[in-house]
């Protein structure tokens, strides 16, 4: 059984108060949401302030990025002991922001998820094609090297504490979301990469989509077998439409 994954990705927005005063419009809203996990993934400075407001509440807190070593000299970087101090339960690694502004590649994507799982941090490994590879039909090679790279030092035993999140480049920040069939074929697609590289445990890993995810199209998004859940960048700095996002199941009957 996947249960279902809603996180937030704030990227660089909101200071403290916009922050507290998000996460106090938020949690009355998704107060009576069962058997969903929702995740708050928001910048650093505002995570232990965001963390002491989630206290008591079922919501979870994650970080956006984190550098793969513990301590040394990395001007201006976060360890993964830095994170679990302040009470992250995930934090997001090869988002395409980071890929592509920070050239960041597969085999850091895959030192910062296997940093996080050593202290008990469940990574959400992005991965996703640019539309240049799409047009170029290379949307599989893609996808199936992020795959490979990002996971490569996932040990197998801790395959079910990472959730992929499937974002194609091309759908996010852009309005242009992938119809649930373009994005169920990269998961279903994905999920075949999972079971290759983890065995049956393959089939327990949550996949989200992300990309211009909004409370009118979460609900056909969700109803494919292979959807897991989403990463919401945009609509998820309104705490009314995340709250709608997350309650997706009832955005069925209002389509
Ligand atoms: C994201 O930042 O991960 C994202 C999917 O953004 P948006 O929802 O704005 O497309």
């Amino acid at each position: 059984m996947r249960h279902p994954i809603l996180a937030a990705n704030w990227k660089m927005h909101k200071t403290v108060g916009e922050a507290t005063a998000f996460v106090a419009r938020l949690l009355p809203r998704v107060e009576e949401a069962r058997g969903v996990e929702i995740v708050l993934a928001v910048p650093f400075t505002v995570l232990e302030r965001v963390g002491r407001s989630l206290e008591g509440s079922a919501v979870h807190l994650a970080a956006q990025n984190v550098h793969p070593e513990e301590q040394g000299a990395f001007t201006g970087e976060i360890s993964p002991g830095m994170l679990a101090d302040l009470g992250c339960r995930y934090a997001i690694v090869g988002h395409s922001e980071r890929r592509v502004l920070f050239a960041e590649t597969d085999d850091f994507v895959a030192r910062k998820a296997a940093a996080l799982l050593e202290r008990d941090i469940l990574p959400i490994v992005c991965v996703g094609e640019s539309l240049e590879d799409r047009e170029a039909k290379r949307t599989w090679d893609v996808l199936g090297a992020q795959i490979q790279g990002s996971l490569a030092r996932v040990p197998d035993e801790l395959a079910g504490e990472i959730v992929i999140a499937y974002e194609p480049v091309w759908a996010i920040g852009t309005g242009r979301t992938a119809t649930p069939e373009i994005a169920q074929e990269a998961h279903a697609f994905i999920r075949d990469r999972l079971a290759n590289r983890f065995g049956a445990a393959g089939a327990q890993i949550r996949i989200q989509y992300g990309g211009s995810v909004n409370p009118e199209n979460v609900y056909a998004l969700m109803q494919q077998p292979d959807i897991d859940g989403a990463l919401v960048g945009g609509a998820s700095l309104d705490p009314e439409a995340f709250a709608r996002i997350v309650a997706f199941e009832s955005q069925g009957s209002v389509q």
